[in-house]
């Protein structure tokens, strides 16, 4: 193991969570399914989606222009569908982030509003076994919020130019890292997590495979997690600070 062993507090100590994603519809495909059973326990959960999503999609002939209205919109749908209605937009562009200092500043901005204990993100190393989750973009948009988890979110004197004060998160949930250490039994909230990754409508151009197939991954999470047969299991790399 180069991960420890996971140790998330229990749900019923944590208020509120953080999901940070590079693009609209990457927290639906990773984590909505758990997402769900915490709004369901009454966390409040608020999203920040780093980049608009532009470069997504299939279709040609559509106003490339009207994209960021479209996914924004989409991901809004999606997100009302497991419980969540808070939702941050950064507004960078699709396929050009890096994890710079602007980047990092504004995710680590959004954290001491939130004030989450609890943040959830992209893992920022590759998994060479399931390239398309690590998509550039979803390294990037992990690194600067690792960064912003530790040190820059907890420390008073990182980012001065900040206007709200400095909060320490303490947990981190990772998506699509090589190595998981958590898996969340989501069979109860398995049809949320499939309509809100429904809801990226212009993101599907054959919406009739993608439900069978998302069923079977999760469904191969569960197995690895022992969970029982026909169960749906989201996977995690979950990491305490201190
Ligand atoms: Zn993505």
């Amino acid at each position: 193991m180069t991960v420890p062993t996971a140790n998330p507090r229990p749900d019923s100590e944590i208020e509120r969570v953080l999901v940070v994603s590079a693009h609209p519809d990457d927290v639906d495909f990773g984590a909505a399914g758990t997402v769900a059973l915490w709004t369901k326990a009454g966390i409040e959960v608020s999203y920040c989606m780093v980049t608009d999503g532009q470069a997504g999609g299939f279709e040609t002939d559509r106003d490339r222009a009207e994209m960021p209205l479209v996914r924004r919109a989409e991901q809004t749908a999606a997100a009302a569908q497991v419980g969540v209605h808070d939702l941050h937009f950064l507004g960078y562009q699709d396929g050009y982030l890096e994890p710079t200092q602007d980047v990092i500043r504004d995710i680590t901005r959004v954290i001491r509003q939130v004030r989450p204990q609890r943040l959830l993100c992209q893992s920022p190393e590759r998994n060479w076994s399931r390239l398309p989750a690590s998509h550039p973009d979803h390294l990037a948009a992990g690194e600067a919020t690792v960064r912003a988890f530790f040190p820059a979110a907890g420390n008073p004197f990182a980012y001065p130019e900040l206007t709200e004060e400095a909060w320490t998160v303490g947990e981190l949930w990772l998506i699509a890292h090589p190595e998981f250490n958590h898996y969340v039994d989501i069979t109860d909230t398995v049809e949320q997590k499939l309509a809100a990754v429904m809801a990226h409508t212009s993101q599907h151009a054959d919406p009739g495979t993608l439900i069978p197939r998302v069923r079977t991954m999760l469904n191969h999470n569960a197995e690895r997690a022992g969970f029982p047969e026909s169960h749906y299991a989201e996977a995690f790399t979950v990491i305490r600070l201190g």
